[in-house]
């Protein structure tokens, strides 16, 4: 019982919560974070934000997975943040870690050389671990198989609108697939080998390509204006990717051959290891050859923040009614940065955009 603190004594129920967990959300969705237990209070952060913006209203349910065992701490605080039920899996490390097909001893040898050249998380293996397994494994994980959409949260990230609609309804109404807040320009150092081998893949498999795929987005490198950053003609990719610390996505996409067996040529190039490949480009790049251009979306109603860019809506009405709070001065959004491939999206992308769907299901 309260002794010492007035306000506990005077409003003694302030700590109780009776929250009802009941999914009002109509799909089959969830919210999924793969995060540490170091980063609690970045996730708890995170959490706050996204139940406030979006999720108080609807309760999805919320996943998480980790590598290593979640403490008592961290499920006892994320679940009294969260609106809807919570779950916590552990990663078998048979998926989690190097595979078998890859040379400890030449992978030792590229961590060196990527370290010694200051390639961002160059000296990593567990980021290696990460991004291998993000690419093509956490849709595979017991507890995600229950869902067919997720929205993929990290630690530590902001949510500077108001989610006045369902997402995942749009995705599912509106056919999509996929869907992406920021799109910039991948580090080619950390990708050597990832285009070729992709391409590899799709010219074995023709008949995996979709007919109106959106391939030329990665691969087009005229200027479309003189803000963009110049491209390297003889990568024959342009580094242009989904920032993957934010999507909403449907999981079948990735579950289904196509991505799987691509999935699975790259990983056995061991580009993951001996190169330090990103699940951002190898999601883009599957998306890109498997799905219609129609299927990928650009959220431009959402505003995000992530270490260290910012994306918030152009449109004066998410400002004016309140909707978003944006930090930071317009031309400072990444949006607008010559490494910026959105653009690029507008130009080739779905060429779809849906008006008003905010205001009409507000
Ligand atoms: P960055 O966004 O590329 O700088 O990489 P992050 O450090 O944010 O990692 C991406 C995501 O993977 C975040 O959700 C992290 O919490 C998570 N993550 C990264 N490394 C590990 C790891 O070794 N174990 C676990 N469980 N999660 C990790
Ligand atoms: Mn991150």
């Amino acid at each position: 019982a309260p002794t010492t603190i007035q306000d506990l004594t005077y409003w003694p129920n302030i700590n109780t919560v009776d929250r009802n967990r009941t999914q009002l959300g109509r799909e089959n969705a969830t919210l999924y974070m793969l995060v540490r237990n170091s980063e609690l209070h970045e996730a708890l952060a995170s959490m706050r934000e996204l139940e406030d913006r979006f999720n108080h209203k609807h309760h999805y349910p919320w996943v998480f997975l980790n590598d290593d065992e979640f403490t008592d701490e961290f499920k006892l605080l994320t679940t009294g943040m969260a609106s809807g039920k919570t779950h916590y899996g552990f990663i078998d490390p048979n998926v989690w870690n190097i595979p078998p097909h890859t040379n400890i001893t030449k992978m030792l040898e590229c961590v060196q050389d990527f370290t010694a050249r200051g390639i961002i998380y160059g000296d990593s293996i567990s980021y290696r671990n990460m991004c291998r397994f993000n690419s093509g494994s956490f849709f595979k994980h017991p507890l995600l198989l229950e869902y067919d959409w997720y929205w993929r949260v990290e630690p530590g990230v902001h949510f500077y609108c108001d989610q006045r609609y369902d997402p995942f309804t749009f995705m599912r109404e509106n056919n999509k697939v996929y869907g992406f807040v920021v799109t910039i320009r991948e580090y080619p150092e950390t990708i050597p080998t990832l285009w070729k081998t992709a391409k590899e893949f799709f010219d074995q498999h023709p008949d995996y390509i979709a007919a109106d795929n959106a391939l030329d987005f990665a691969t087009t490198t005229e200027k479309l204006s003189s803000d963009e950053a110049d491209i390297d003609p003889t990568l024959g990719y342009n580094m242009c990717h989904f920032w993957s610390n934010f999507e909403i996505g449907n999981l079948n996409f990735f579950r289904n051959n196509k991505y799987s067996e691509y999935f699975e040529h790259l990983d056995k190039s061991n580009g993951f290891y001996y190169e330090r490949w990103g699940d951002a480009p190898v999601h883009t790049l599957g998306l890109l050859a498997f799905a219609n251009r129609s299927q990928i979306h650009h959220f431009s109603d959402i505003g995000y923040y992530h270490l260290p860019f910012h994306r918030c809506p152009h449109d004066d009405a998410s400002y004016s009614t309140g909707r978003c709070l944006c930090p930071t001065n317009h031309n400072e959004l990444v949006d607008f940065q010559p490494f910026s491939c959105l653009q690029r999206w507008w130009h080739y992308g779905g060429r779809q955009f849906l008006f008003n769907f905010n205001n009409e299901k507000a």
